[in-house]
């Protein structure tokens, strides 16, 4: 692929051979798949329905591929491209076709007989679904030949997302899987193998970002400071500035069909708070307003959000917030006594001006799991992965998840017992102060167990161990997966590690005590013992076990 992600770097599949393709409904993903075809060589029967959806198709198709020549980022002139393209809605266009994609609505029954038809007209070809929540063993059911068929699972956009999870059903001949695989590499894609199990890896992963996000909201936590504490974190978009681009309502379906496919596991539990806002109608960026407002242009339309300073100053009863420097003497700015040796530690004495002496400090901060009440050292904050700041017997407490690959650091600050809504206390204020004085970005937060940033990629890393366990895929594909998939800035397998697996373990099990939710009940192998070396490594120890 070139720049912008449109040419095929593969080169032209009727370079090594003319293959035909049908695809079914040319809706969203099926007019990205042709296009993805057409764009590789290949000939193609696009067949819907619909007549508005060819017509639509077509256009869209033509657009796309006029702005992209003019950009030169094209290897063939529109036309010659469109002469390659079939639109109808006649099932007869399968006829010949090497491979049909379906792209057809999320509708077991109708990809039952779609399939069943594929294969009466062209009994040779390969079959591929790209549901994203059905089971493919079960589309394959109805077909005389279950061996023929596969799921091939573009995101969307197709012609931006680079990855495609190929997932083998429970009869799938072993012989397609490479067949499938060599389809998306020659449409320039990155295929990852995973099994036929709900969500495939992608839309299980996931969840725990929206669903633990909604849990912090249901907690009284605004959605902005979740959202700005997730960028802080190092995603691009926090998770209700994508529930938004997403669509509220596609969101909660997804949620609930891994639910309900999971037998109810309460991990995978929706949140209410969501249905309420599809049942509001509610949606996001498509209906003008969703968890924010947006204005005609779908740009959002809210004033610059103080992102999670749940007020706008310090209280009035508090005393006033000491200086920043003022411990210090210095005029130089703040500085901080770090205590621990974990990646929070090192992230943090990596950021700030440190002190080896305490009394000196403005602030310290104190960044191991089982640290105990300061003994007067004050002004002092606890790291709070695994509790609360009340529940560590501290006035002050804080969570950071350290950004991969550097950048910004970004703290969450919590006065103990602080409620949603209430003002920041004067030692919240001070801290902040100190904090955003050496360039650290600072979101402050009721007192909830675990922070918002932590909770989400703990049990991002949880699930992802649990994936890891089950034979999902390899550690390594479900990182990239991630990666590429949703555009996470680390696989959530990775940063875990990073973080300190062991860790994660300990602080997801203290929250399952302070918050008695066995949501967060860790996976046992979180805290397997690691290769020599190693703080716990799910990329070499796990592996060299299954193997
Ligand atoms: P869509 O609604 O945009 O398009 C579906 C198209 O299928 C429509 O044009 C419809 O007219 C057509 N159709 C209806 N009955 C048909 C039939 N019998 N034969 C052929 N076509 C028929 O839907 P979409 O978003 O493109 O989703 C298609 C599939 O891709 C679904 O299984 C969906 O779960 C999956 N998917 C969607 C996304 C996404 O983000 N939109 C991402 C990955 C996978």
């Amino acid at each position: 692929m070139s720049a912008g992600g449109h040419l095929n770097a593969a080169g032209p599949l009727h370079a090594v051979r003319p293959l035909h393709a049908a695809v079914l409904g040319a809706g969203t993903m099926g007019t990205g798949i042709a296009q993805l075809l057409l764009q590789a060589g290949a000939s193609v029967s696009l067949i819907d329905p619909a007549e508005a959806a060819l017509k639509r198709a077509r256009l869209s198709l033509l657009n796309l591929f006029e702005r992209l020549h003019a950009k030169g980022r094209l290897a063939e002139e529109p036309g010659s491209l469109l002469s390659r393209l079939r639109l109808g809605r006649d099932h007869d266009l399968m006829r010949g076709a090497h491979w049909v994609l379906e792209a057809a609505p999320e509708d077991l029954d109708l990809k039952r007989d779609l399939f069943a038809a594929a294969a009466r007209v062209e009994p040779a070809a390969k079959l591929a679904t790209n549901t994203s929540t059905l089971s493919v063993t079960s589309i394959a059911a109805a077909c005389p030949d279950p061996g023929k068929v596969i799921g091939l699972h573009f995101f969307n956009p197709p012609g931006l997302m680079r990855l495609v999870e190929v997932i083998p059903g429970v009869r799938t001949a072993p012989e397609l899987v490479p067949a499938a695989v060599d389809l998306v590499r020659r449409l320039g894609r990155e295929p990852v193998v995973a099994k036929d199990a709900p969500g495939f890896i992608v839309n299980r992963l996931a969840r725990p970002f929206y669903l633990e996000a909604m849990r912090l909201h249901g907690e009284g936590l605004p959605v902005a400071a979740v959202d700005a504490a997730l960028r802080g974190a190092g995603f691009r978009m926090g998770p209700f500035e994508l529930l938004d681009l997403i669509g509220i309502d596609v969101n909660l379906a997804a949620s609930e069909s891994v639910y309900r496919a999971f037998y109810e596991e309460p991990r995978f539990r929706p949140h209410p708070l969501q249905r309420a806002m599809v049942e509001a109608g509610l949606l996001g960026r498509k209906t003008g307003r969703g968890f924010y407002p947006y204005d005609d242009s779908g740009d959002e339309a809210r004033a610059t959000v103080a992102a999670g300073s749940g007020g706008s100053g310090p209280g009035d009863d508090g005393p006033p917030p000491v200086p920043f420097g003022a411990a210090s003497g210095s005029s130089a700015g703040p500085v901080f006594h770090v205590v621990g040796d974990g990646s929070v530690a090192a992230a943090l004495r990596e950021a700030l001006p440190t002190t080896a002496d305490p009394a000196t400090a403005d602030l310290v901060l104190d960044a191991r799991l089982d640290a105990a009440p300061g003994d007067g050292v004050t002004p002092r904050a606890v790291l709070t992965w695994g509790r609360s700041a009340a529940s560590a017997g501290e006035k002050l407490g804080f969570s950071l998840v350290p950004r991969p690959g550097g950048g910004t650091l970004s703290i969450e600050l919590m006065a103990a017992g602080a409620l949603p809504g209430e003002q920041p206390t004067a030692a919240v204020e001070a801290a902040r102060d100190a904090l955003e004085a050496a360039g650290v970005a600072v979101v402050v937060l009721p007192d909830v167990p675990g922070g918002a940033a932590f909770r989400v990629v703990a049990r991002l890393c949880d699930e992802a161990v649990r994936a890891l366990a089950e034979g999902l895929a390899t550690a390594a594909e479900l990182d990239l997966a991630m990666r590429l998939g949703v555009n996470y800035p680390a696989g959530p397998l990775e940063w875990g590690e990073a973080l300190g697996l062991r860790d994660v373990h300990s602080a997801l099990r203290s929250l399952q005590q302070e918050t008695s939710d066995t949501r967060f009940a860790p996976h046992p192998r979180l805290a397997r013992p690691a290769a020599p070396g190693a703080h716990g490594s799910t990329r070499g120890a796990m592996e060299a076990e299954e193997t």
